[in-house]
């Protein structure tokens, strides 16, 4: 069974780094202070170093592990706008004008990632392919009209409903019933896009120690003082970006943050003719069930990355893997005889309300919480972050308004997930199979 479901060359670690092998930077001291101190080296600790360093700031990035270990280059690099809930919903819950500026907000960080890679040149085979979120059940198919049906036209950005009668044009699958086509999404090599940032922000003359975790910050006088197995650093603004990976090192953020595994594999070389049958117009690809999908071809167009939540608890790529293949055959039959080649997974946040959170807690900035679309946002409130510590005026944005909040029940170890992950299993099998029906 395990032979007719890996290739050979079978590996347990991001397909990305296959294409982009991971920097390596030399084992230096901790300097003794700095302007910035910054835990984290994904897209949110780089993209505020970028901004600090541009405002002449001396800038010290420290990762527990290598640079861009964590999610930032690990992701399926689906560049979306990030805000979860939809326009109507938001509406609900905040009014009109706070609904407009959040989906604005959104909007605005996937521009600016676009922006961001041309101003800097970054080979990161960004595309505008777009993207298509299919229904799972015709209910679901009439809610996505509504939805878009209530969203005012200024904010649709041109998606537009496929009837599952027209689907075929934009996926060779019959699985939905249905879909909703957003041409603003867009698509990279995520470990080639964080290599970009990386190279712009150590050109900026920022610090990266890596395997180099800050383990506690004080505050005395106005200054903090950031211990870590190096020695300590003496600074006058820390950023933390530990996002998914967020320990007890920042104790008031982890209570707020829900790390949650996501899974993706990526299949062995299909033929030019397969792809373009399966894949013919290169969107991104999402659906309506509750336990996330995400999938699409690679950059060449050769393999497909199939992603999502499979196992009730955290487990190995190697037992993700065989799940996360049969929800591809589900939807694409004819790939059953081709073989997996990388499984690998990573840590994202969720936060309790669904929105990322940036501020100051205790004098210490936090930007996290992207809750598995963080991309655009995690690059676009980086870089506000990192604004705000320099000083300047234009940092601020809607996201600064919403307080973040945990709950008395948890304490940064996540035991209600499996019940959470059993219950919308069993949802998304219920509600596939009696929609199908009729
Ligand atoms: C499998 C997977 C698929 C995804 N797919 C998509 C997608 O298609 N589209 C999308 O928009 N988003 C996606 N995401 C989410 C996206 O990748 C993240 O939101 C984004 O990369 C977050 O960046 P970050 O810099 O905040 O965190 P990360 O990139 O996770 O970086 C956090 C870093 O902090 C370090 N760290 C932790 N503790 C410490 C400490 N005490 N001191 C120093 N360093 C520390 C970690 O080692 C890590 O390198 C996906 C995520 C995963 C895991």
């Amino acid at each position: 069974m395990t032979d007719r479901i890996f290739s050979r060359d079978y590996v347990s670690s991001p397909y990305w780094w296959e294409r982009t092998p991971r920097p390596k930077f030399q084992d230096c001291p901790l300097p003794k202070s700095s302007d910035v101190v910054i835990l984290g080296s994904g897209y949110t600790g780089l993209s505020a170093a970028i901004q600090t360093t541009r405002h002449h700031l001396q800038t010290v990035v420290l990762d527990a592990e290598d640079a861009g270990w964590g999610c930032s280059t690990r992701n399926g690099g689906q560049v979306g706008t990030g805000i979860k809930a939809s326009y109507p919903e938001l509406c609900r819950q905040f009014g009109d004008d706070e609904a407009t500026a959040l989906i604005e907000t959104g909007r605005r960080s996937a521009q600016w990632v676009e922006d961001f890679i041309q101003e800097n040149k970054i080979d990161c085979d960004y595309q505008n392919s777009g993207r298509f979120h299919g229904a799972h059940s015709p209910h679901e198919f009439r809610h996505m009209c509504k939805t878009l049906d209530e969203t005012p036209a200024a904010l649709r950005t041109g998606a537009f409903t496929i009837s599952a009668e027209q689907q075929r044009a934009e996926i060779g699958s019959d699985y939905y019933c249905g879909g909703i086509v957003d041409p603003a999404c867009a698509s990279i090599d995520p470990a080639r896009y964080h290599r970009g940032m990386l190279n712009l922000a150590v050109q900026q003359g920022c610090q990266i120690i890596t395997r180099c975790p800050g383990t506690n910050i004080q505050k005395q006088g106005g200054i903090f003082t950031v211990s870590t197995p190096k020695g300590t650093i003496q600074t006058r603004d820390v950023i933390v970006a530990t996002n998914g990976y967020t320990g007890n090192s920042t104790p008031w953020m982890q209570r707020r943050i829900i790390p949650i595994g996501s899974y993706i594999i990526a299949t062995e070389p299909l033929t030019e003719g397969m792809i373009n049958e399966l894949l013919p117009t290169n969107r991104m690809i999402t659906d309506t069930l509750k336990l996330v999908v995400y999938y699409r071809a690679c950059p060449e167009r050769r393999r497909i990355l199939f992603g999502g939540r499979v196992s009730i608890s955290e487990t190995e790529p190697a037992i993700s893997a065989p799940k996360l293949r049969q929800l591809m055959l589900d939807r694409f039959p004819s790939v059953s005889h081709i073989r997996i080649t990388h499984s690998w997974m990573g840590f994202v946040a969720y936060t309790f309300d669904k929105f990322p959170h940036l501020g100051i807690h205790d004098g210490v900035h936090y930007c996290m919480g992207y809750c598995g679309s963080g991309i655009s946002l995690s690059s676009y409130l980086g870089a506000r972050t990192g604004l705000k510590v320099a000083g300047q005026p234009d940092y601020e944005n809607p996201l600064d308004r919403h307080e973040f909040k945990g709950r008395l029940y948890y304490q940064g170890n996540p035991w209600f997930l499996k019940p959470s992950v059993f219950y919308y299993r069993v949802r998304d099998r219920l509600s596939s199979r009696k929609n199908r029906k009729g």
